[in-house]
């Protein structure tokens, strides 16, 4: 039996079919769920159209996590044409190129702002209109993908390791507040993916070598790979972890000299 059967989730994030959050959404898919996907302005709209419609009874919606009104009405639309919201990926980041080749030192007061506004407050916002949705059928997942930037300095990650620090910091916060209605709040730190967003780190080539070099399983890591720890987060057998942020980078983290 899939696990996600009767399933409604709602993906934020897909840009094109190597992002992240397609990944997570075809795998989620494949067990069973009636997915929600969004793109982010017009120039993303018929990427995301043409990949939803590979995914049966798919509904497409726009949202820009930085405008409320855009994010009030996908929830509304959410509501009204699915009846309901069991889970959340929320795969989305941003910070502005200059601030992602200066040296960290130099990142302006608005480069930090826009980087933990849609990196990381993105994820409360879209949470608190989820939580209502989610608590009516019992309960929920929310999910977000981090990287270990957030723990350690990686050159030219710059802003971003401190976004994703808020990110999961907010996780925990989320997961304490959402616990009692069910709703569990996870992050999966994924290692280095050749996806559009990380076309933006320079350098991002000499990372993914320096993987395959020193993490353990002497690899980089695969989209589905991530996109299976996500069914294991959003799904049952995930039912008894929150507040969590799993390391799926073949064991890079664990290394030293
Ligand atoms: P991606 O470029 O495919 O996805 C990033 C998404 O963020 C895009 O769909 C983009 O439209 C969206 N986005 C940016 N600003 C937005 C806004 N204002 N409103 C709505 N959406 C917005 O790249 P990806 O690598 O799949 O990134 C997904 C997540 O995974 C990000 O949080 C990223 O930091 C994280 N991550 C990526 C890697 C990696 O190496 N690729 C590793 C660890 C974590």
């Amino acid at each position: 039996m899939p696990v996600l059967s009767g399933k409604v989730g709602l993906i934020v994030g897909v840009a094109n079919k190597r992002s992240i959050a397609w990944a997570i959404a075809q795998a989620a898919a494949a067990e069973g769920a009636r997915l929600v996907l969004t793109y982010q302005g017009e120039r993303l709209e018929e990427n995301v159209r043409e990949l939803a419609a590979t995914l049966e009874g798919a509904v497409v919606l726009p949202c820009d996590v930085t405008d409320d009104a855009q994010v009030d009405a996908l929830f509304a639309a959410v509501e009204e044409q699915c009846g309901g919201l069991d889970f959340l990926v929320h795969a989305v980041a941003f910070a502005q190129r200059d601030d992602l080749t200066r040296p960290f030192v130099e990142t302006s007061r608005d480069g930090f702002r826009v980087a933990l506004d849609v990196s990381a407050y993105s994820l409360v916002a879209l949470s608190r209109r989820a939580a209502p949705i989610m608590e009516r059928r019992g309960g929920g997942s929310i999910l977000t993908l981090s990287y270990l930037g957030s723990q350690r300095v990686f050159t030219n990650y710059n802003v971003m390791g401190v976004a994703k620090a808020a990110l999961e910091a907010c996780v925990r916060y989320l997961a304490s507040d959402l616990g009692p209605k069910g709703i569990r709040v996870n992050a999966i730190s994924a290692g280095p993916i050749k996806t559009l967003a990380a076309a933006g780190i320079s350098g991002f080539s000499a990372i993914l070598q320096t993987y395959r070099d020193r993490a353990p399983l002497r690899k980089t890591v695969e989209l589905q790979e991530v996109a299976d720890a996500a069914i294991f987060l959003l799904g049952p057998a995930g039912r008894g972890v929150t507040a969590e942020v799993l390391l799926v980078d073949g064991g890079f983290h664990a290394m030293g000299i």
